[in-house]
């Protein structure tokens, strides 16, 4: 694994997408339109997708946003294949599968992509940020490995399969880098500013945190969402994140 200090420092900021954790598409357009303009990124994930389906990315696609399709699929190869020619075909613009569904799998999501036409990448899901080591041991008994070894052996499969990049904690961004070349992109959930309620994630990191490591994306999602002003909350992120 190439040294901390070999790696380049980061170029490119990391790019906002807003997460619609909402439950209905009128839901997801009020909160479309007291974002405004300046956000150009949504997440559409399982909650908002199982209720509304393809309507929802039709609709960030006809108002000019693009789309993160966060539906973590995992599968055998050519159900997740037959799934990401689907996402592909509706305008998605990143699709998530998650990497311990195994290098074919991997390969048939990218396959898949590029069958359903468009520009739709495949990001593989490391480890949830919703676990820490204790409850990656205890809950699914992965007992040798600890999440960030575990994380570096997912972006590695994710690679070598044709992934465009992985979903990780803002602590493991470095490693990736250094292990999967800087081009290999990270997007990262569980931002939270400083004392920031984590709610259900274990593996939190600052705006400045993100910047500072490199990751390609992060994905603001209760920070922004639940905040009283979320257009507020959004630029006071987006000023962080800057630097
Ligand atoms: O509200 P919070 O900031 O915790 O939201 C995090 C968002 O990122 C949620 O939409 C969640 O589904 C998503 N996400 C995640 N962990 C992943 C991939 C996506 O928390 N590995």
């Amino acid at each position: 694994m190439a040294g901390a200090m070999s790696i380049p420092a980061p170029t490119n900021l990391p790019v906002p997408i807003v997460a619609l954790d909402v439950p209905t598409l009128d839901d997801a357009k009020r909160l479309v339109a007291q974002l405004g303009a300046p956000t150009d990124y949504y997440k559409v994930g399982l909650q908002l997708f199982v209720r509304e389906g393809p309507p929802v990315v039709q609709w960030l696609r006809g108002e000019g946003k693009k789309v993160f399709l966060d539906l973590k699929l995992h599968d055998i190869p050519n159900t997740v294949r037959g799934a990401a020619a689907s996402a592909a075909a509706l305008g998605a613009d990143l699709l998530t599968v998650h990497a311990v569904g195994g290098d074919e799998m991997l390969r048939a999501a990218v396959d898949g992509a590029a069958e359903g036409g468009g520009e739709m990448s495949v990001l593989g899901v490391t480890v949830l940020t919703s676990f820490d080591d204790a409850s990656y041991s205890t809950s699914i008994g992965v007992e040798r490995l600890r999440v960030a070894e575990a994380v570096i052996g997912f972006a590695q499969r994710a690679r070598v399969s044709g992934a465009r990049g992985v979903v990780c904690a803002g602590a493991e961004v470095g490693a990736v880098r250094a292990v999967c070349g800087v081009d290999f992109g990270t997007l990262v959930p569980g931002i939270r500013t400083t004392g920031g309620a984590k709610h259900d994630q274990a593996r939190t990191s600052t705006p400045a945190a993100v910047r500072a490591a490199g990751a390609t994306w992060v994905i603001l999602g209760r920070t922004v969402t639940a905040a009283a002003d979320p257009a507020l909350a959004y630029a006071e992120i987006v000023r962080s994140l800057m630097g």
